[in-house]
């Protein structure tokens, strides 16, 4: 096969496995290429046994059309996200459907050694779960929420407390290949979550659009014609970095004030143990039978649903924080469509993002206010460890290709 057959069919392949089911006459349009080099190339790919009709569909026009997927089944791909509070683990196939998913504590207190080899274990008891040998995998995708150079497979730097030195310059890519002799890239988490968002998310039929996820950190995504915007470095989407109050308080980033210190989940669990410390009196207080340590933010959204004033008012003010920081951005980027995500948005969401809007009435320049849709993502905690899996799956397509040429 020439080269030039075999960059279309990897083109069709890549454009298969993130936004399958395709048609025929999408792929022309996505393209660019003929109807008949389309047709071509699919019924090469179909004898090979990459891909499969899967039945019909109907189309815009009421026309149904045979939608194009890969075949299910091997290879596999793992994807991990290491995150400061849990490990969260999926196995899927090429195609995208999902084997295993498994979740356990990270325990970053125990350092970094440990919490690698619970990733291993982890990983080890997914693959046993699912039934799926290490020669069926074809790759690991890492989702890491500190700052990473994903050219390198390292962790520059995760600013947990105690956590901070063990975790700089920590080639876990180097790592994860070792133990299991595979292919391993290593990503932001939050860009992994926004990948899953675009792939088989709310964002399926988005090309522009700004993924933000308010978490124990809070970070951002930006897709600008179907593709992340990275930046210079990498460093684009730094969302929780936005200084919102001058003066506020320090973030471990050197930098005061920054929308993190202000709005996370684990600021707003703070304020509310702190205030409850105090003698305000909240509901909270009896679900977890004064232990304060036991406050999580999912007790703190149903609190708030239950009328209760301490956590509606915490709420409120972490809310309106991040309306202040984006209502910079949406008169920067003019977006016409924000998507919230993670454990902030994980329940009864509506009341927040009504906090949002207001504010971004207030602050944003009226058109681009008007403009801006504000949606919560569709997947659930697992998003960045699905995201992962499928950027490694995406990776490993060139080799399957060359195999079944
Ligand atoms: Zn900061």
């Amino acid at each position: 096969m020439n080269r030039k057959t075999s960059e279309k069919e990897l083109e069709i392949l890549g454009l298969i496995h993130a936004r399958s089911p395709l048609s025929r006459a999408e792929l022309v349009k996505l393209t660019g290429l003929s109807g008949g080099l389309i047709s071509a190339a699919v019924r090469r790919l179909v004898a090979r046994n990459l891909i499969v009709e899967s039945g019909l569909e109907p189309s815009k026009l009421g026309r149904r059309r045979v939608a194009l997927t890969f075949r299910a089944g091997e290879p596999y791909t793992i994807g991990i996200e290491i995150g400061g509070y849990f490990l969260r683990i999926v196995i899927a196939d090429i195609a995208g459907n999902i084997c295993d998913q498994l979740q356990t504590q990270t325990m970053l207190s125990e350092g970094f050694s440990a919490v690698m080899e619970r990733c291993f274990s982890a990983i080890d008891q997914a693959m046993s779960e699912a039934g799926i040998k290490k020669e069926a995998l074809a790759g690991i995708g890492v989702a890491h929420s500190g700052v990473v150079d994903s050219k390198r497979g390292v962790v520059l730097s995760f600013h947990r407390p105690g956590q901070m030195s063990e975790w700089r310059n920590a080639p876990i890519g180097e790592m994860f290949t070792e133990r299991y002799g595979l292919a391993c890239i290593v990503e932001d988490s939050v860009r992994m979550a926004a990948l899953a968002e675009k792939e088989i998310g709310v964002a399926r039929e988005l090309s522009d659009f700004i993924y933000i996820r308010v978490g124990m950190g809070i970070g951002s995504c930006i897709y600008l014609n179907g593709e992340s915007y990275r930046g210079a470095g990498g460093g684009a989407g730094e969302f929780g970095h936005i200084t919102v109050q001058e003066e506020g308080p320090l973030c471990y980033c050197g930098n005061t004030g920054c929308l993190s210190t202000l709005a996370s989940c684990s600021v707003i669990i703070q304020e509310v143990a702190a205030a409850i410390g105090k003698g305000v009196h909240s509901r909270i207080q009896e679900m977890v039978e004064d232990n304060l340590d036991r406050i999580n933010i999912e007790l703190i959204l149903n609190a708030m649903q239950e009328k209760d004033s301490l956590a509606f008012r915490v709420l409120n003010e972490a809310s309106m924080h991040i309306g202040v920081a984006l209502a910079d951005v949406v008169n920067l980027l003019n977006p016409s469509v924000v998507i919230f995500g993670g454990p902030l948005f994980q329940s009864n969401p509506q009341p927040i993002l009504d906090s949002i809007q207001r504010v971004i009435r207030q602050r944003a320049l009226e058109k681009s206010a008007n403009e801006v849709e504000l949606i919560v993502s569709s997947l659930g905690p697992e998003s960045s460890a699905l995201g992962a899996a499928r950027f490694a799956a995406a990776q490993s397509i060139p080799t399957l290709h060359a195999r079944r040429a």
